[in-house]
This record gives structure tokens, sequence and C-alpha cells, in this order.
């Protein structure tokens, strides 16, 4: 059994500094080497370490393409890939991963933990066991492993800011893979997708001058899928129409998902041609929009590929 640890940074392997915690190289390394010696990890590692180490605040697109780099080139010399990585961009990553490792045959198993291994009864060491043990025994696919859960990868989300158990999952029946028959890296590239909240008195304008510049919107609605249906909000979802720019809709509540079309308030959004994203987080859906914007060309096959689960990001 052979894993490929990929180290991009984040709190597990932080140390405290004036301005607070920050990244320090070493950290992960040797806790991970130390554990061996202490014969808590089975089987060999090897490490490949990001440079330089981020907070995961600081992670765009171009850090998933050198994850899923990594992950892609070493495919066939590893068993199952674990990546640390900081918590608060984890799921946006996990499901970039999902969404570009098509057809991948392996386990990819993300970390990370809300108290640096350098500070004492931290959950890191904890996390980076099970992390290593779940990568010997997992399915192919992409997976968060976090305080004694493993989540799936396009179901997961960040729901507490300070407590050890910081994860939860919707449950999927499907498995965190883009099935494929061979395996394939796809690349992020570089796209405009903002990410929008209905809120009472939302502004047309501001959505509006979204519309004209981005080149795709998460629109996070409230409850089942409404939104304010003023005149200058809808005559900004037809001017994203019009453009041909694909928008997805969300809900803001973490149960349920939308369900288009219950409400009058919200029928202005199937009017729009906005995409359905049932029960996708809002980091899936921003995950996937940025993936169909690089992998497709046309409005079309854009649409088409936001409206069908391609990783179980949905049920
Ligand atoms: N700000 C940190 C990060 O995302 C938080 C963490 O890792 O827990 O890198």
């Amino acid at each position: 059994m052979k894993t490929l640890v990929i180290h991009t940074g984040g709190t597990i392997g932080m140390v405290q500094t004036e301005k607070g915690f920050a990244p320090k190289a070493g950290v992960v390394e040797d806790c991970l080497i130390e554990l061996q010696y202490q014969g808590q990890i089975k089987g060999r590692f090897d490490l490949s370490v990001a440079m330089p180490l981020i907070d995961s605040a600081n992670a765009t697109p171009q850090d998933w393409n050198w994850i899923a780099t990594r992950i892609a080139k070493h495919h066939s010399d590893y068993d199952a890939f674990v990546v640390t990585h900081g918590t608060d961009t984890l799921a946006y990553t996990s499901s970039a991963l999902c969404f570009a490792l098509e057809g991948l045959q392996k386990p990819v198993i993300l970390t990370g933990a809300m108290l640096p291994l350098t500070e004492p009864q931290n959950d890191g060491r904890r996390n980076l066991l099970d992390a290593m043990a779940t990568a010997r025994d997992c399915a192919a696919g992409v997976w968060v492993q976090f305080a004694g859960q493993k989540l799936h990868g396009t179901r997961v989300r960040k729901s507490h800011s300070s407590a050890f158990d910081a994860f939860n999952a919707s449950p999927s029946s499907a498995l965190p893979i883009h099935q494929a028959a061979e395996f394939r890296r796809h690349s992020y590239g570089d796209f405009n997708v903002p990410v929008l909240g209905a809120t009472p008195g939302m502004s047309g304008c501001v959505v509006q001058f979204c519309a004209q510049r981005a080149d795709g919107i998460v629109l996070r609605c409230y409850g089942s899928g409404t939104l304010p249906d003023s005149p200058d909000l809808t005559e900004a979802l037809k001017t994203a129409q019009q453009r041909g720019i694909p928008v997805i809709a969300v809900s803001q509540c973490a149960e349920g998902g939308i369900s288009l079309g219950t409400y009058a308030a919200g029928s202005l959004l199937q009017e729009a041609g906005v995409i359905d994203g049932r029960d996708a987080t809002a980091e899936a859906a921003y995950a996937k929009l940025q993936y169909v914007l690089s992998r497709h060309q046309t409005p079309k096959a854009r649409r088409d590929a936001l409206a069908q689960p391609l990783c179980g990001e949905f049920s």
C-alpha cells in the first residue's frame, strides 16, 4: 500500500505568528514521519508539498489544478492520495477535484484541522491518522475525512467555524466520483463567477452589473427557490440570459434544496432560464460552474452539463 500525501497548507500545518496562525513548512511532514516511526501509519507514503503553503482562503482554481495535476501525474504510481488542506475552502476543493478527475480509480481523501498540530490537544493528529487509514480501505472517489466522519466530496460543507466537528454532508446514493471508462484530468480556466445571495431589498443593479460582466453566476435563493421579483432583478436575469451566461440557483437552506415552480415569487427564475441546482451546496455549484465553463464552449453544452448530476452533487 502506497499513498501520496499532498500537503497544501491550512491550519493543520500552521504555527502561531504575530498576525495569527500561518503555515510553516515541516509541521505536517514531521508529524507524518513521527507517526510512521511509532507504527501508527501502516504502509508507505511519499510527500508532495505545495510551494508556498497557503491559508486556503487564498486558494484559487489554479491551486485546484496543481492538486489535480499531482494526482493525475501519479495516478498509477500510488494506491491512494491524501490531501491536507485548510478547512475554509476545503469543500470547494473537494468538489473541484471530483469534477476535474474524470474516471478516477483511486481514493482521494481530503483532511485538515481546526487546531494546528503545533498546539496541545489538537485535532490534526487524529484527522491525519484517520485520513491515512481511510485511504487504505475506501472506494475510489473524492472524500473528506474529518472528526471521525468520512464525507462525500461534493455534498460536504463547513458548518461550524470553531468546533472540531466542523463539517457535515447531505446524504447521497451516488459515489463522489465523475464516472468514465478512462482516467482523464480536466483543467480549470480563469472565469469570473460571483455568488450572489437573495436578501430583502436586493439591489437589481448589482445583479445587472454582474450579468453584464460575469462568465456565470451562482444565485443563492431563499428556501425552495424564491427571490424578490422586482422589475430590475427580472431585467438583470434577462441580461444574463441574452448573454448566454449560465446562472445556477441553489438554496440558502442547508437541507432540502430548491424546487423551482413552487412559488409565484420564484417564477422569474424559470422565465429567465435559470438552471435548477436542486440541493447542491453553493460550494459544489460554484466549482461545477467553473468546471463547466472551462470544459464546454457553447451555452447549450454548458446548460446541459449543469443540469445533470456529474458526481452526486445533487440528489
Ligand atoms: N484559515 C484556515 C484555512 O482555511 C482555516 C483552517 O484550515 O482550518 O487555511
